[in-house]
Formats: C-alpha cells, structure tokens, sequence
C-alpha cells in the first residue's frame, strides 16, 4: 500500500506560505520594501496600477544580487541574513526567514531584474506561478526592479478577497508611509496609475513626519527622548488638541520595525489618560530600541507583532518615557491656557488665573477637563502656599453653578410636550439641566439631549433630499491617511449628500470646501477626519447606508457644545422644546440616557423621611 503522507512539491509549499505573507498587493510591497531597505537602498519608488492588481514594481538603489544569488532568492528558505540559530537571537535587518520571495512569485507573473557593484550586466529572471520561466542578462542600473504582475492570477480564492482599487491603493500608500517614516534617511515614492501618491527626499525624522502626517499635525508634535538602561524611547507625540478617532497615526517601532503591538499601545493609551477624551488616540511616531535578543520578532510571518522578554520593562518604559513630556504639558508653552468657558465672578477669577498659571509654569499635567475646572487638591503644595486660600477659589469648583444670568421664576409658554411642560430649576456643572415636573426632579444630560435633536434634524435632511451643507469662506485642506483618501473614491456621491464637498488635492491631501451646515461653526477638519475614518474602516462590500445611522451621529456629536457649558435659561428651554419638536428618543444616538428622574419618594428615603 503506498503511504498516505507525501511531502508537498516545492511550488505548493510557497503557495501555502504565500497565505500567511501576501494578503493584498499592500503586504507584497512591506516584503519589497523591507528588502530593498536591507539591501542598503536609499531611494525606493513603488508604482502600482489597478490598486496593484495589475502590476507593483519596486525599484531601489541598494546592492542588488549576482546572477547566482538572484537564483537563490528565489528558493524557499534562502536568505543572505541568518546562518544559524544562534542568529535568530539577534536580528537586525527586516527580513530573515527567507520565504517572500518565493512567495510572492508562487502566485503571480514575477520578474526579479538586479545589478551587483562590479558586474557590468545585470540578471533578469522570469517567474510564472512560481515556475521559472526564463533567465537572462540584462543593462540595468546598480540595484533591483522587482516587478508583480497579475497577483493571485492562479488562487482564485484570493483574488475574491482583493478590494477595489482605490481601497488597495490606500492600503499601499499607508504602507510606503509607516515604513517612509521608519527611515528618514531614505527616499520614498509612490505612483498610483501614474498619480503621485507620495514622493520624500531623504531628511530627518521631523520633517519626514511633516510630509507624512501633515504640516500642520506635525508642528504640534512634541519630542519625546529618554534612554534607560534597557531600552531607549524617541519620536515625536501629540499633545489634547491632536488627536485621532482610531490608532491608525500612531506609529511605533520596535528596532525600526512597524510593529502593531498590543503591549506598546497600551503604554502609550495609558501615558495619555487624563490628557485626551476617551476613544481618542494619538498622533505618535515612536521608536524603541532595546537590545536584539530582548524582542522576539519571529512570531508572525508578517512581523507585526513581536514578543518581549520582559513585557512590563517595556511598557512602563514606554509609559514613563511619555508620560515625562505629557506632564509638562509642552503644549501649553505656545498656546494661552483654556479659561472657565463660564466668566468667573470678578473678585476671585483673578487669583484662579495667576492659580492656574502657576500650576501650568509648575508644569502639571492636567487632564483636559480639569484645566477648566482645576480641583485644589489637585495642585501642587510649592504653588499650593503661593497661591490664594482654598476659600477664595471661584465658584467653579463648587458643583452648582450659577445660571449666567440672574435666576427668575420661570415664564412658562403653553406646554406642547413632555420636555416643554418642564420647570426649568436651574443649571448644574454647567452639564446638567435640573428641572421638576410636579413631583419628579427631572435632571437632562445637556450634550446627549443636544446631540439627539441635532441628529433627529439631520436624519430629517437626510430623508427630504440630503443633509443641509455650508460651503466654508476659506476651503480647508486636510491630510489624511491613504486608505481615508481612498475612502473618499468610494463614497464622493454619498459624502455629498451628508453634506461634505470633499476633492482630491493632490498626494494623500484633501481639499475640504462644504461641510453639513450644523457643524459648520465648529472644528470641520476634525468632522472630516472622523467621518472618513470611520468610512475607511469598513469594507468595499459593506454599502455606504450601513454606516449612514453613525456618520449622522458623529456629525451631530460634533455640532453641539461638548463637556461644560453655562446655558442661560431660555437657553435651557428653547432646548427642552426642540426636544420636543423632533421625533425625541430617551437617549443619545450613542445610546447613553438624555434623561433622568428622581421621584420625591426615593429623595425622601436618601434623607430618610419616610
Ligand atoms: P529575507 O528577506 O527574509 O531574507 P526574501 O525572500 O525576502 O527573504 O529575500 C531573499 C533574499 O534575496 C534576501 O535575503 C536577500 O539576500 C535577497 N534580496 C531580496 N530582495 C533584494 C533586494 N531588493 N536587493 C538585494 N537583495 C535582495
Ligand atoms: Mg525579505
């Protein structure tokens, strides 16, 4: 009986492991790249058509291969960076386990042209799904064009998988991106059907940062350098007004290898608790270096994600490390600290400023409500003995606050609905509404009630003809991330009828000129950055309507004041009817309640009278 186990032919082997290393065009050109990089190159251009689906080819300048190596690259588990095992313990280039290549060629039309210093012809090789079909020599500059045509052209099964062409491009732009920022040193370019996606001469970090994630993003960025025993931290962080609605700015590398690793995000999302509003994230570009037998990156083919040797080293040193810069607030040095939204009462505002400014030159971290509404246990004893008694501080640390104008009996106007019936009572912490409706005190969370009408409005809009938008008196540009760009592409029609007018302004820029009317008095740039990476996010089948319900709620959570804000009364009830005049649900549209009621009864057992 002949046995039932064979060893598999080569050419199925690669394309097995193909599965693991090439998922999309975009994988392909991180294995190029990485490469390239090893190979000493320090000016790297990409082109792609059809999102990469017909062709990615990558060319560098590094020491390219003889006629003999080229041949070798080609085979599964050949690589010119580990000998032994012993030198899995200490890895400094990007590659080594010898499997892209193969890989890569196992499932598509592949040509491997490459020049050594010294050779006066260069060798170019033809690969077929992995076959070899033809070698030759050929005139070639010094360096390596890798070309793939066709990917997947024999699995089937994946070419299904593949996106439309603008999602692949974007996912390759974000690519060129991470690895453009990892090294500075070099040149990048990208060319998406011959459009310019991205092109970067060699420079230094900041300014690399500046063409990647934006001029403006990156003039807000604050240096972070510290150096222990073990491991060293550097990069560039972004201080509470700087911030993103997914990770997808935050950029960390391990040895200067893009990792996306849990343990280090969680360092840097706890470094920035307290500092920016929860489901936010940074901007970061971080690079830790700690000695190469302390990281393991031979976990995952793709090598996004690495294991430590000592986990909790690592993340309290990348913690500490930005946790030292967030404390300083660097921020604060260029900009006038935020104020009481609320005008303090005269005789003591003063005092709560030169306060509050001390505590800033004492350099305390303030998380961001608390620069409002600064706690005086919460500064520092030295500014504690300077500053003014505990008793002289404004009334903005009481938790009452007083309505901006006197209070007066309430002139009701003739109820028309649950809200309007309401006796307004007064305003609490400048959040809450505080009203009594015969024997319930009604307490309104001001921000969800104000955000529920503001999206009633706009499903409203959306229903008779499309949300209501504003052209801006000066378009804005904003820079996002390729795969927001391309989201752009996708959606133009749609974004238009909830009220965006968004074009393509060159590389991964954008030129913003109309935005729904509703948010158009706050920050719009940010709108668009959440919106599009909300629609990013989602799949090329997932319709543009499935996410239509959240976008409506995003655009309304941006149109309304958030956190503390003094209401005057009639402010207060024109919201109570407008709450009334839409179709008025008990809750946000992020479900949180808009309402409350305490019932007399359960007042009169918390004291205890019944
Ligand atoms: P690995 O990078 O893990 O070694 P690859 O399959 O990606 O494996 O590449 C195999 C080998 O081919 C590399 O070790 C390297 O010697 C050579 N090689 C690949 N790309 C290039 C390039 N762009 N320039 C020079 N040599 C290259
Ligand atoms: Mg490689």
């Amino acid at each position: 009986m002949s046995p039932r186990i064979a060893i598999l032919p080569e050419n199925l082997t690669n394309k097995i492991a193909a599965g693991e290393v090439v998922e999309r065009p975009a994988s392909v050109i991180k294995e190029l790249i990485e490469n390239s990089l090893d190979a000493g190159a320090t000016d790297i251009s990409v082109e792609i058509t059809a999102g990469g689906r017909r062709l990615i080819r990558v060319t560098d300048n590094g020491h390219g291969m003889s006629r003999e190596d080229a041949l070798l690259s080609l085979e599964r588990h050949a690589t010119s960076k580990i000998r032994s095992d012993s030198d899995l313990d200490g890895i400094l280039t990007l590659g080594f386990r010898g499997e892209a290549l193969p890989s890569i060629a196992s499932v598509s039309r592949f040509c491997l042209a490459t020049r050594e210093a010294g050779s006066l012809e260069g060798t170019k090789i033809t690969v077929e799904g992995g076959r070899v079909r033809d070698v030759q020599a050929c005139g070639m500059a010094l360096g390596t064009v890798i070309s793939v045509e066709q990917i997947f052209f024999n699995t089937p099964a994946r070419l299904k998988f593949m996106k439309s062409p603008e999602t692949e491009s974007g996912h390759v732009g974000d690519v060129v991106s991470r690895l453009a920022v990892s090294r500075p040193d070099a040149a990048f370019c990208c060319i998406s059907d011959s459009r310019e996606m991205l092109r970067v001469q060699r420079s230094d970090l900041q300014r690399r940062l500046s063409q990647v994630v934006g001029k403006d993003s990156a003039a807000q960025l604050h240096p972070v350098d510290s150096c222990s025993e073990y491991v060293s931290v550097s990069g560039f962080v972004s201080g509470p007004s700087l911030v993103r609605s997914g990770p997808q700015a935050i950029y960390t590398y391990i040895n200067g290898r893009f990792v996306r690793d849990k343990v280090v995000q969680h360092a840097v999302m706890q470094a920035y608790r307290g500092v920016i509003d929860r489901g936010r994230y940074p901007v970061v570009a971080l690079f830790i270096q700690l000695p190469a037998g302390e990281v393991d990156v031979n976990v995952h083919p793709t090598k996004h994600e690495v294991r430590f040797r000592r986990q909790s080293a690592v993340h309290d040193a990348i913690q500490a490390a930005l946790e030292e810069v967030l404390r300083l607030s660097p921020w604060l040095a260029s900009k006038p600290l935020p104020l009481p939204a609320q005008s303090s009462p005269a005789p003591t505002g003063q005092a709560y400023r030169e306060r509050i400014a001390a505590a800033a030159q004492a350099s305390l971290a303030l998380p961001r409500r608390e620069q409002q509404y600064q706690q005086p246990s919460a500064l520092p004893v030295a500014v504690e003995k300077k500053s003014a008694p505990v008793s002289e501080l404004p009334p903005h640390v009481v938790t009452v606050s007083e309505p901006s104008v006197p209070f007066q009996p309430e002139q009701k106007t003739p109820a028309d609905g649950y809200f309007s019936s309401l006796t307004v009572i007064g305003q609490f912490h400048s959040e809450y509404i505080l009203c009594q409706s015969g024997t319930d005190l009604v307490i309104i969370d001001q921000h969800a009630a104000s955000e529920r009408v503001a999206y009633q409005r706009l499903k409203q809009q959306c229903l008779s003809g499309g949300v209501e938008s504003q052209r801006l008196l000066f378009p804005e540009t904003v820079e996002l991330s390729f795969s927001e760009v391309a989201a752009v592409g996708r959606f133009r029609p749609e974004l238009a009828g909830i009220g965006f007018e968004l074009e393509p302004f060159g590389g991964n820029t954008l030129l913003v000129s109309a935005v729904p009317r509703l948010a158009a008095e706050k920050d719009a740039i940010r709108l668009v950055r959440d919106i599009l990476a909300d629609l990013a996010g989602i799949g090329a089948s997932a319709a543009f309507n499935d996410l239509l319900d959240e976008l409506l709620a995003r655009i309304a959570c941006h149109s309304v004041v958030r956190g503390v804000h003094a209401l005057e009364i009639r402010q207060m009830r024109e919201l109570l009817r407008s709450m009334d005049e839409t179709e008025f649900a008990a809750s946000c549209p992020h479900g949180r309640p808009v309402s409350h009621v305490v019932t007399l009864a359960e007042l009169e057992k918390i004291f205890k009278r019944t």
